[in-house]
């Protein structure tokens, strides 16, 4: 399997991509994830990548096809990928073309997980993320059995700095400007495949399986 999951801030992407990946024994990717383990090491990226993650903005292009060229090189990427949260702009799907092509893994689907804004804002507010696996809960639709605690791991779970309404709202104008063109984009390549990101999650997740032919 070899897919991008596309979408607003809050789409679900993450919650799908992290259940198809472990049921497909593919590498899921996440820039999101990627950068937010670089702020927590405090390396140099993440000191850069943090201006930015915490003003809602997009991280710079080419420090993002940077992570994703060093990430695609670790073995477990031959088997596939889930690609949650990248591309996000025109350069970057542009990059990953190139990348892929080098790598002779073209893409087999690019699917659009559609959701009005009016939900995406609740959805990111209510998040929560455990600090140990990244399975992902949120207050009022997935609560965890015991709060602020981990059903599968028995981690922490954390309220992610960018899950107020003022940088949601900011990523969401990101996501509008920068990255709604890569529905296009991937429309007239004939890779788009859309699912309603309304539905239950056990719902979006059989959507998804259907429209990638899993
Ligand atoms: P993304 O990775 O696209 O930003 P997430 O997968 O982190 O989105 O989901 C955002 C929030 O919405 C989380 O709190 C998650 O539990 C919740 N969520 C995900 N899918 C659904 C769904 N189908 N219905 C209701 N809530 C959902
Ligand atoms: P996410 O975890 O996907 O919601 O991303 C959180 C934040 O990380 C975004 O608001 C951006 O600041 C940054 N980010 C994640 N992925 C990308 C990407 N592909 N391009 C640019 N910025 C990104």
């Amino acid at each position: 399997m070899r897919i991008i999951l596309l979408g607003p801030p809050g789409a679900g992407k993450g919650t799908q991509a992290a259940t198809l990946a472990r049921e497909e024994g593919v590498a899921h990717i996440s820039t999101g994830d990627i950068l937010r383990q670089h702020v927590r090491e405090g390396t140099p990226l993440g000191k850069a990548a943090r201006e930015y993650m915490d003003k809602g903005l997009l991280v710079p292009d080419e420090i993002i096809l940077g992570l994703v060229r060093d990430r695609l090189a670790q073995p477990d990427a031959r088997r596939g990928f889930i690609f949650d949260g990248f591309p996000r702009t025109v350069v970057q799907a542009d990059g990953l073309e190139r990348l892929l092509e080098e790598l002779q893994m073209p893409l087999e689907a690019v699917v659009n997980i559609v959701v009005p804004d009016t939900e995406l804002v609740e959805r990111a507010v209510g998040r929560r993320t455990c600090k140990e696996c990244g399975e992902i809960y949120h207050l009022r639709t997935r609560p965890p059995q015991k709060e602020g605690v981990c059903d599968r791991c028995g981690g922490e779970l954390v309220h992610r700095s960018d899950d107020n309404p003022e940088t949601v709202r900011a990523r969401l104008a990101e996501y509008h400007a920068k990255t709604a063109p890569l529905i296009e984009y991937y429309r007239s390549r004939g890779l788009l495949r859309e699912v309603d990101g309304t539905q239950p999650v056990a719902a979006v997740s059989e959507a998804i399986r259907k429209v990638v032919g899993a």
